[in-house]
């Protein structure tokens, strides 16, 4: 399985992932919705790149493994090695910002935090990154103003701005770095906005960036049965 990153012009990107961080809890009214507190540091956990998948073709569930949750996020692809990084060197590290869904088998998931056990199974399933085409980072005017917004069937479901992140874009490189060293051609997906929420097959999906990205994109139930 290999997965290539594309530019919004649909060029490829010759950078491999090696892996995608993700940030949990970074906008206060989805940790409320959930009955999470709110965390006093960054949330981190990872997803292998076996869950990176396009976007812009059906996204696949297994509903056998229970309830897939969509959580929209603010995707940024990473073009240079960030080791125990300052937050300039971060901020120039930054070559792309993208759209991510970071699915979510949510009884699973809470089942499994319950036990105290990982929770990689719920998180880092097959197909759980659905990934959008980058833009590149020249296209922004600044990281604290990218608006994101799902509609499913016709109604919006999650609406946020980065300006709404507890740690903002740079500083969540920055933070990641002291741990994981960040690869060019990495992903970090940034967190979601309140509204996560049920996918069903069939579903019809509007995912935009105004001014950016502007995707759709369809629900199916997996074939594997
Ligand atoms: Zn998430």
């Amino acid at each position: 399985m290999s997965y290539h990153h594309r530019w919004t012009n649909g060029d490829l990107i010759s950078l491999t992932p090696s892996k995608i961080v993700c940030i949990g809890r970074n906008y206060a009214d989805h940790a409320r919705e959930l009955n999470n507190p709110i965390p006093t540091e960054p949330m981190l956990f990872m997803k292998p790149v076996t869950s990176l998948v396009d976007m812009s073709k059906p996204i696949i569930i297994d509903q056998k493994k229970g309830i897939v949750h969509h959580e929209l996020e603010v995707s940024i692809l990473i073009g240079q090695a960030l080791t125990r990084c300052a937050k300039e060197q971060a901020a120039s590290a930054i070559i792309g910002v993208g759209i991510a869904l970071d699915l979510t088998l949510r009884n699973l998931q809470n089942k499994l935090k319950q036990k105290g056990h990982p929770w990689e199974k719920a998180k880092a399933f097959d197909g759980s990154c659905p990934l959008s085409a980058f833009e590149p980072i020249e296209s922004f005017d600044a990281l604290d103003k990218i608006e994101l917004q799902l509609t499913v069937n016709g109604a919006v479901r999650q609406k946020g701005s980065s300006r709404q992140m507890l740690t903002d874009i740079v500083s969540l490189l920055e933070y990641i770095s002291h741990w994981f060293t960040l690869m060019p051609g990495d992903v970090v997906l940034t967190g979601t906005p309140a509204g996560v929420g049920p996918l069903h097959p069939g579903d019809e999906l509007q995912i935009d960036m105004p001014g950016h990205l502007n995707i759709r994109t369809t629900v199916q139930r997996s074939g594997v049965e």
